[in-house]
């Protein structure tokens, strides 16, 4: 195994519980690095350039009111500015005139840097000349208090011209204790939120893991067979939408176990009726009919009728499952529909002469239909085997092609007994077969089953309409 598959496999066998805990550890250590990346590396950096950027907008903001302000006159208005400025933003100011001699003071912080410090002034005053900018900024220590400090120089004055000098000192503060009451602070936060999120993921893994756990029983329950097995997926969505699809292939399963043992037992039971009648006929033969021609030909003939509706039988099963499976597609083609009823019901020619049954077609104007014509002829040839089998004793079936608008509609009518309302949709059903019929008919109760299933496959419509003692009419539409 390549190590990859083999980590894959191990991740694979953590439990579910493990893994959100981990992760949520793993979460808060990622916190916790980048506070620590952040607050700790960082904090002088982002200190730093903060108060860099503080100091020169302020720088700005009373370059541009000595411009507005200073040199049309409001001297009031300008102090008020740059004063209300020192305050708020803890700096000291200087205004020098362009010798370099304090015209306005305000020292904000007690220890200023440009404050009455000629020779410092100076010096800051020689580098701006020198530089040709208009404002410069320095970072210097604080000969008294060691601090660091930021100095900003700015030129002012009007359209180019120099006529003075602004002077802004802020004291950067030292972050050095500050830093250490972080990291105090960062592991007391991370150690609780280890903690809690300990608590956290345990109470999340269980609320996530126990509807699958639950799941999981009552999977392993239908596995050894029960299938009324209940799943309870309560908890959050997705756990309720696999319980549901566990259900419903529960239902399937047992719908399909059913299916499949009425199959079996259907079959088996109706393999048994013919397969004793043959042998019974068989040993009649050879022990007492044999030499009697007569009851011998009799009994040979009940023989081949029995094997012909085995045979007949076989076949409806294998069509039926062939039908089901879907496996069986369309092979549609065009043809004429008053002929082709012609042609199916002539096939029954040989029985109504010999057991006086009398079909009665009404065509319509001969019309070209398409679709699969074989399995057509089968739902059309299985209806009129059935409207003889349970007509009434007139022995009189009637078949009707109707030409509409959509299709054609075909229907099968027989003056039988008719169907009780409440069977109708059974006898569409597998090997449903009413037991209530004055003549005992032979069938496999498969015949409307194939209907149902080939007029499906095509889509088109189908159903019965009957009356109770007067007969029934069976009736599909081939739609165009
Ligand atoms: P089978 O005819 O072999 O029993 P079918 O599937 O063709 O099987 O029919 C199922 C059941 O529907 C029959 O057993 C019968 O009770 C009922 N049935 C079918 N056709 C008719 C009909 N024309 N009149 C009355 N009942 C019918």
């Amino acid at each position: 195994m390549n190590p990859f598959n083999r980590i894959k496999k191990i991740n694979d066998s953590i439990p579910l519980r493990l893994k959100v805990w981990w992760y949520f550890i793993a979460f808060i250590l990622l916190i916790f690095v980048l506070m620590w990346i952040f607050q700790i590396f960082f904090l002088e950096t982002f200190y730093e350039k903060t108060k860099t950027k503080s100091i020169a907008e302020n720088a700005e903001y009373i370059v541009s009111a000595y411009e507005e302000e200073y040199t049309n006159g409001r001297k009031t208005e300008f102090i008020e500015k740059y004063s209300e400025t020192a305050v708020k933003n803890d700096v000291c100011v200087e205004i020098l005139d362009r010798y370099g001699r304090s015209i306005y003071s305000k020292d904000v912080l007690g220890d200023c840097l440009v404050h009455g410090r000629g020779n410092s002034t100076y010096l800051f005053l020689d580098k701006i000349r020198a530089s040709g900018k208009s404002q410069l900024l320095y970072k210097v220590q604080n000969p008294s208090s060691h601090n660091n400090m930021l100095i900003c120089i700015c030129t002012l004055g009007k359209n180019g011209r120099t006529d003075g000098y602004l002077l802004i000192n802020s004291e950067l503060a030292p972050v050095g204790s500050t830093v250490s009451i972080i990291k105090r602070q960062l592991v007391m936060i991370t150690v609780i939120l280890i903690l809690m999120g300990a608590v956290i993921s345990v109470f999340l893994a269980n609320k996530i893991s126990e509807p699958i756990d639950r799941i999981t029983k009552s999977a392993e329950n239908m596995a050894r067979g029960d299938l009324n097995t209940e799943f309870d997926g309560r908890g959050y969505l997705e756990a309720q939408q696999l319980a549901d699809t566990l259900m419903y292939a529960e239902k399937e399963i047992s719908r399909v176990d059913t299916m499949q043992r009425d199959l079996i037992a259907n079959v088996s039971h109706d393999l048994r009726t013919p397969l004793t009648m043959l042998k019974a006929y068989a040993e009649m033969i050879r022990d007492l009919s044999g030499d009697n021609p007569k009851k011998r030909n009799e009994h040979l003939e009940i023989i081949i009728n029995e094997t012909d509706r085995l045979s007949a039988m076989v076949n409806d099963i294998l069509d039926l499952s062939k039908l089901e499976s879907g496996r069986q597609k369309l092979n549609p083609s065009e043809f004429e529909i008053s002929s082709k009823l012609h042609e199916i019901i002539g096939r029954f020619d040989g029985i109504s002469e010999k057991m006086g049954y009398n079909i009665h077609f009404t065509p319509d104007i001969e019309k070209n239909v398409c679709c699969d014509v074989v399995k057509i002829e089968q739902v059309i040839y299985n209806l009129i085997n059935n409207a003889i089998n349970y007509t009434g004793d007139d022995k009189q079936v009637f078949v009707r092609q109707i030409n509409q608008e959509d299709g054609v509609l075909i229907e099968v009518e027989d003056t039988g007994d008719g169907i009780e309302e409440s069977k109708i949709k059974l006898i569409f059903d597998k090997y449903y077969r009413s037991e209530n019929h004055k003549r005992e008919v032979v069938g496999t109760g498969l015949g409307l089953s194939i209907v149902k299933a080939v007029l499906k496959l095509h889509g088109y419509d189908y159903g019965v309409r009957s009356t109770l003692g007067k007969g029934s009419v069976f009736w599909f539409r081939i739609s165009n």
